[in-house]
């Protein structure tokens, strides 16, 4: 006989599949994200109706006190802070994975089933507990900087092989202090790894933790015999792990060297950098831009921080008046997440076909008169190409090829990488001081009057 939330859940599941699908530009992403989550809401209502469903009550007072949370957090989280709620969330799941598959293994499960529990319940728990890590870490509640001590990595692969024994054992004895164990230990391996990680490489490190919960929550899928969780915790496995690839490539690393690297433990020494920073005032840089015949923008995670967009469509549109080309140049990693910079500039009201991304731009800034960076810093450091730098080999736009290049940020702070900017000190680069918000509305106003 079919259930009631047997055909919800087919439904269900190719509206995932087609919400994945829109995601996929930025033009449709916001409705993927609307059908994935009317998807989900329909998955969940669904499955009340799944027959011998106990503490009815009880669930739903969590589901809505969860619901009513995250809805309050989502709301009022800041753009800039959108990484560590992913990181939360993501652990949220991780952890939920993780207490489906202790319920099960203290049940008793069969060999086949506990397995997979097992399995579940190590991943989402490093899920969890490496999130947790993430968040504090990118929120800036914890050091940044990778924390790392001799014969790390060794010990790291003790916990995990005590953490698989003691899973083994908690599946022949069904004892809940031997659970009890098995989990304290999954949980620290994933704590152990993430120490190590320093804060620039969070965002790699989120996405890889979002795919381990979806294949811990399609573990979840097979022990329960519930498809709708099998199939989404692929996906979300699937997708997560794409993207880590995806971001962990931008940046020309390994996702090994991502998560045993300690990338960012060691300060930079030995720059070859030479002369000075020099500053220039927005009416000159105005000046440049209005009788300039073509301008590149490249944004980074200080557009964010200074929510600079609107100000910066206002400027291009003002230049484009004027018979200026503008065109935006973006890098995959600029900001803090992946698309931050699409996801701004679209916000704005600025159109994709003026938005390229590296391979597409790096062809033109010799052929542009002034590029203006704006709040960017690592994804555009020629040190990039220094043997030896710490972000030797990562692509940058080659933003000093061109003719000028103008740089606005609030002071001679280093990027994310912590690591001192060739460009700023170039013959051909300047630098313009202050809140990108605030000195791009000065730059509207100037180029007005030219
Ligand atoms: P960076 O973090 O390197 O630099 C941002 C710059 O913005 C800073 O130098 C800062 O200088 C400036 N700034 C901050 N606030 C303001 C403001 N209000 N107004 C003007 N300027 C401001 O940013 P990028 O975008 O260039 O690089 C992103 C970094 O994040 C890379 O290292 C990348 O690898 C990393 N990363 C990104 C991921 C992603 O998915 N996007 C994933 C993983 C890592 P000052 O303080 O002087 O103002």
């Amino acid at each position: 006989m079919i259930d009631v939330y047997d055909p919800v859940y087919i439904v269900t599941i190719l509206f995932f599949v087609l919400a994945l699908e829109r995601m996929s530009s930025p033009k449709t992403a916001r409705s993927g994200i609307i059908y994935a989550g009317a998807a989900m809401l329909a998955a969940t209502v669904a499955t009340f109706f799944i027959p011998g469903l106990g503490n009815l009550w009880l669930i739903v007072f969590a589901a809505g006190v969860g619901g009513l949370v995250g809805w309050y957090a989502a709301k009022k989280v800041a753009m800039t802070d959108m990484p560590q709620m992913v990181a939360i969330y993501n652990g949220m799941g991780g952890g939920a994975a993780g207490a489906i598959a202790a319920v099960e293994l203290l049940g008793g499960v069969g060999l086949t089933y506990g397995s997979l529990s097992v399995a579940g319940a190590v991943i989402g728990s490093v899920s969890f507990s490496g999130s947790v890590i993430a968040f504090l870490k990118l929120q800036g509640w914890m050091r940044q900087r990778p924390i790392t001590f001799p014969g790390q990595q060794p010990l790291n692969l003790g916990i995990l092989g005590a953490a698989i024994v003691a899973g083994a054992l908690s599946l022949v004895f069904s004892l809940s202090w031997i659970l009890a164990v098995f989990f304290l230990l999954a949980l620290g391996f994933g704590l152990m790894l993430t120490l190590p990680i320093g804060g620039a490489d969070m965002p790699v490190v989120i996405s890889l933790f979002n795919a381990l919960t979806g294949i811990a929550v399609a573990m979840d899928g097979f022990a329960l015999s519930n498809y709708a969780m099998i199939v989404a915790g692929i996906l979300v496995g699937a997708a997560g792990s794409m993207l880590t690839v995806l971001m962990a490539r931008a940046m020309n690393r390994s996702i090994g060297n991502v998560l045993f690297g300690a990338f960012g433990a060691v300060e930079e020494t030995g720059t070859s950098i030479q002369g000075s920073m020099k500053p220039i005032e927005a009416d000159d840089v105005a000046v440049m831009l209005a009788y300039a015949s073509k301008v590149i923008i490249t944004p980074g995670y200080g557009m964010a921080v200074a929510q600079a967009q609107h100000k910066v469509k206002e400027l291009a549109d003002l230049l484009e008046q004027k018979g200026v080309t503008v065109k935006f140049g973006i890098h995959p990693v600029a900001g803090r997440m992946p698309g931050h910079m699409n996801v701004l500039l679209a916000e704005a009201g600025i159109s994709y076909d003026k938005l390229y991304d590296r391979d597409e731009i790096n062809p033109e800034f010799a052929t542009a008169d002034v590029v203006l960076v704006i709040g960017a810093n690592d994804v555009v450091n020629p040190a990039a190409r220094r043997a030896g730098s710490p972000l030797q080999g990562m692509p940058i736009l080659d933003v000093d090829q061109a003719k000028n290049v103008i740089v606005l940020k609030r002071g001679q702070g280093k990027g994310f990488a912590g690591v001192e900017n060739d460009l700023f000190y170039k013959d051909n680069t300047r630098m313009l001081y202050g809140d990108a918000q605030e000195t791009v509305a000065k730059l509207v106003q100037a180029v007005k009057k030219v």
